[in-house]
């Protein structure tokens, strides 16, 4: 078993780099249960709208990361949007990738949303993408109350 050791600076101590994998659980709150659900049940993406500075968050938040405000509203977002930037995944990391690579991930401004909505997007190729086309979520028919419930988002058709 071959284990390369590093030295770490000056300190005239090794490490040994190491992969730790841990099963685990997030507890998504209140706030990402529902937004969950809406994407699991109903193909429905909503999001939270700050009462102080009215900027709609989706995902939603529970609290308006620029004037902690607690944010109460939900709205109900668009299932479109437009594109504000991307970039093709060409390298593979392991164990946090959606999909083996070359894939896009995108950023997308759902209509209705203030902010963007980061996501795989499909059915596009590096010759027709362009920032500011219209994206549509296309959604899995087997949902299970995840982020992955929205397969990608696929360039609208008119
Ligand atoms: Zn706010």
């Amino acid at each position: 078993m071959g284990v390369t050791s590093v030295e770490l600076g000056n300190t005239g101590t090794l490490a040994y780099p190491s992969r730790i994998k841990l099963p685990c659980t997030w507890h998504v709150g209140k706030t990402g249960s529902r937004f969950y659900k809406e994407l699991k049940d109903s193909c429905q993406i909503w999001g939270t709208k700050c009462p102080q500075c009215e900027l709609v968050y989706v995902p939603p938040k529970a609290t308006c990361p620029r004037c902690f405000s607690d944010i109460k509203e939900w709205v109900k977002v668009g299932t479109a949007g437009t594109l504000l930037t991307y970039t093709e995944v060409n390298y593979a990391v392991p164990g946090i990738q959606p999909q083996k690579p070359p894939y896009f991930l995108g950023i997308i401004k759902l209509d209705g949303a203030s902010t963007g909505f980061v996501h795989m997007l499909g059915e596009v190729n590096m010759t027709e993408i362009k920032v500011g086309m219209r994206m549509q979520a296309e959604f899995r028919e087997k949902r299970e109350g995840t982020y992955l419930d929205i397969k990608y988002f696929r360039p609208a058709k008119p």
